[in-house]
């Protein structure tokens, strides 16, 4: 007797123990490695004159691991076999979204949840229609299937989704097929362009809504924008990550029922691509702001909400420190806008001028923009670079292209790479890495997120904190 008693005080306890989350919000930095977090820390810190860290939402969470990412066919995988793994627990090879090694679909969080009564909210700050967000809803052999993965976000039948748009709202094979704006409307969604739209939708209790950008979706037959601004461009009326974080937090959380939000800090990789701190700086406290308002739900429902913080992988090789035992964090203040942004002002420059452009017109430029030739005071060899860089622009202007930024003008990356150097912020690669990534964890189960991990350890932790 006494020993079954003992038996089911210890069963009860373990249930209690773990508990179960009722809402659940997962965020995922996409190429948010390490680094970049306390990055941003270090240089919140050393604006304000003072060594350390001056930290963000996300690191006070009580719980912290780390996960590896490695994909089954390299060992540096890309953001649609790390999403697919971190949707459903399953590694699969590059490029593949939302299948396994095998070619099977494997069920997602998401999926899973709404069949258990959840709600479903998915959100990015690129197209609703990119690896990270697909790989909740989408099965794809190619993750630029974005047509296919298009469709497939509307049969999902989840709630909301926010982001920029569609990337691909035509078949490119099939120029007469259903654009995916009528696509989704025929299987009940509504489009908010813009919060307020999305908010009177809200309002008047539309149970799925895509939210996007205000004049996505105008000419339903064109490829939609890839992303929304740069939190560093701070377009007016523009949307922002914390904005359709809120939106959804409106819908998902009025009727009480339980819910799964998945928030993307997507362009945290693309300012990484581009080994670009200071715009990557501005995106983690962004995405960092969507974690403030979980955080401030979970603060009312301490019992019954689990909020989960990743990445899929690191991106840029990014170091802290390339010099002495000194950071100049500080000097990243100087850069005025995103390496695409600063490109184009560039571009609008050399049209003006042409052929007769001055070294010197550049170096005010890149004052204005950068803090060079002012702040940042470049020695005679780097400008020695920056000029025969100019002098080769002269005579053939031609622009690179790397992942998410193209036709950058070369001494627009060589500048911005010296403001970089100059921060003592070093960068071993405009691709991926594969450095292990930070988990942080509140809430119901969050304590089994400690430690060292493997991404596929995620998602089904996930799904046995929700039963
Ligand atoms: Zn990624």
């Amino acid at each position: 007797m006494r020993r079954s008693s003992i038996l089911l005080l210890l069963l009860l306890t373990t249930i209690l123990s773990f508990g179960q989350a009722k809402y659940v919000f997962y965020f995922i930095g996409d190429g948010m490695g390490p680094n970049v977090v306390l990055l941003t820390e270090m240089y919140l810190a050393q604006r304000n004159g003072e060594i350390g860290v001056k930290p963000l939402c996300m690191t006070q969470f009580p719980h912290y691991g780390t996960a590896t990412t490695f994909s089954t066919s390299n060992s540096i995988t890309d953001s649609s076999a790390a999403g697919t793994c971190l949707a459903s627990g399953e590694k699969t090879k590059n490029n593949v979204l939302g299948l396994n090694a095998n070619g099977e679909h494997v069920p997602t969080i998401a999926e899973i949840l709404q069949e258990r009564g959840y709600k479903v909210g998915l959100m990015t700050s690129v197209s609703i229609d990119h690896a990270t967000p697909g790989a909740f809803y989408g099965q794809s052999a190619n993750r630029n299937s974005y047509y296919t993965i298009g469709k497939q976000l509307a049969d999902s039948r989840f709630n909301f989704f926010g982001g920029s748009s569609f990337y691909q709202p035509v078949d490119p094979k099939n120029p007469s097929s259903t654009n995916l704006y009528d696509y989704a409307e025929q299987a009940g969604y509504v489009f908010a362009h813009g919060i307020e739209e999305a908010q009177s939708f809200i309002a008047g209790g539309k149970e799925q809504v895509i939210l996007i950008q205000k004049n996505e979706g105008q000419d339903r037959t064109k490829p939609g924008e890839g992303h929304i601004p740069y939190a560093i461009d701070r377009v007016p009326n523009a949307l922002t990550l914390p904005q359709i974080t809120k939106c959804a937090m409106e819908m998902l959380t009025a009727s009480g029922d339980p819910f799964f939000m998945m928030v993307e800090g997507g362009q945290i990789d693309w300012a990484n691509h581009a080994n670009d701190a200071a715009s990557a700086i501005q995106e983690v406290i962004e995405f960092d702001a969507s974690i403030q308002m979980a955080y401030e739900f979970y603060q009312s429902h301490p019992d019954e909400t689990l909020i989960i913080v990743t990445a899929d992988h690191e991106t840029g090789g990014l170091a802290l420190g390339n010099d002495k035992y000194v950071l100049h964090l500080d000097l990243l203040d100087n850069q005025k806008g995103s390496i695409s942004s600063i490109n184009s002002r560039f571009e609008e420059l050399y049209k003006q001028y042409g052929k007769k452009l001055t070294f010197d017109q550049v170096k005010a430029f890149f004052n204005q923009e950068l803090g060079l030739y002012g702040n940042v005071n470049l020695t005679e060899e780097e400008n020695a670079q920056l000029l025969k860089t100019f002098k080769e622009m002269k005579k053939n202007a031609q622009t690179t292209s790397s992942m998410y930024n193209d036709n950058i003008y070369p001494i627009c990356k060589e500048a911005m790479g010296l403001l970089n150097k100059h921060a003592k912020v070093g960068w071993t690669t405009h691709s991926h890495s594969a450095a292990a990534v930070p988990v942080f964890a509140i809430g119901v189960g969050a304590e089994r997120f400690s430690g060292y991990m493997d991404n596929s350890q995620i998602a089904p932790l996930i799904i046995e904190i929700c039963q």
